[in-house]
């Protein structure tokens, strides 16, 4: 089993990547793929956050020797990857670009937390009075873009967007939308995450949802699985019932990424 997205004490979670790789190794979990979230630029910021960022950049480095070194330590299962997990900002492409090369990463996951200048997927609360399909537009634009930046090697959390669906309902169905978006990762060759972490939001959904899953099955577009835990305790989160899943859909393999390769594995 794959887990491929995880974050620690060092950003906006709970535990270190040392207990969190003992549990993995009781879940388990065979890979496991650190992806903290990577520093943004300044003046993008949540209007309120779970964490103080700016602490996380003068983290980061120690993150990264942290992981590097479990990587070294452990010479049985869980395998280690050292990956990040970015915002992708259409207006910093270039700085991005500049700062992830400083790294040797074994992954990067592009994700869109960012609308413009403002984090939408973390307090409910800041989508009073806002125009919700217009929100909704905004992020599939984005995600086109990311899409064809170039930054990462698979789409984080898909339609991340519906997070607040419940409360916050978009007027009309945006799922062609996600279809257009899923043909553009297609052409693009990269693959997308299947991410529990929705089910523990209120959405109460994976990303994306299984309609998504069922339409990137059928454009064989390749599969990730991740948690998207933040604490040990959801280390490997619904990923057997993703497993199952997927075979029911014919899915045989999945993939992970070592050095920025991929390599197709068994679902077992
Ligand atoms: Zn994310
Ligand atoms: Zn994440």
């Amino acid at each position: 089993m794959i887990d491929h997205h995880l974050h620690t004490h060092f950003g906006d979670g709970q535990d270190s990547p040392k207990e969190m790789a003992l549990t993995a190794k009781k879940a388990g979990v065979d890979v496991m793929g650190f992806s903290e979230h990577f520093p943004r630029p300044t003046g993008y910021d949540y209007p309120t956050e779970g964490y103080n960022h700016s602490d996380l950049a003068s983290k980061w480095f120690d993150y990264a020797s942290e992981v590097n070194r479990l990587k070294g330590d452990l010479d049985e299962p869980p395998k280690v990857l050292f990956g990040a997990e970015i915002d992708y900002l259409p207006d910093e492409e270039k700085t991005l670009q500049a700062e992830l090369s400083a790294f040797n990463f074994d992954f990067i996951i592009g994700s869109v937390h960012m609308i413009g200048k403002w984090g939408f997927d973390y307090n409910q609360g800041e989508w009073d009075g806002r125009d919700v399909d217009k929100l909704y537009d905004a992020y599939w634009e984005t995600m086109f873009k990311m899409v064809g930046s170039g930054l990462f090697d698979f789409v984080g959390h898909l339609d991340v967007i519906k997070v607040f669906k419940n409360s916050y309902p978009p007027t009309r169905d945006h799922t062609d939308d996600a279809k257009d978006l899923l043909r553009e990762i297609q052409k693009k060759g990269l693959p997308i995450e299947i991410n529990t972490g929705g089910l523990r939001k209120p959405c109460k959904e994976l990303f994306p949802s299984l309609e998504l899953i069922k339409e990137a099955v059928a454009l064989k577009i390749p599969i990730v699985t991740s948690s998207d835990a933040h604490r040990k305790e959801d280390v490997g989160f619904y990923l057997p019932e993703v497993a199952t899943t997927l075979k029911d859909l014919g899915v045989k393999e999945v993939v992970y990424f070592e050095g920025r390769r991929p390599t197709n594995i068994e679902l077992v």
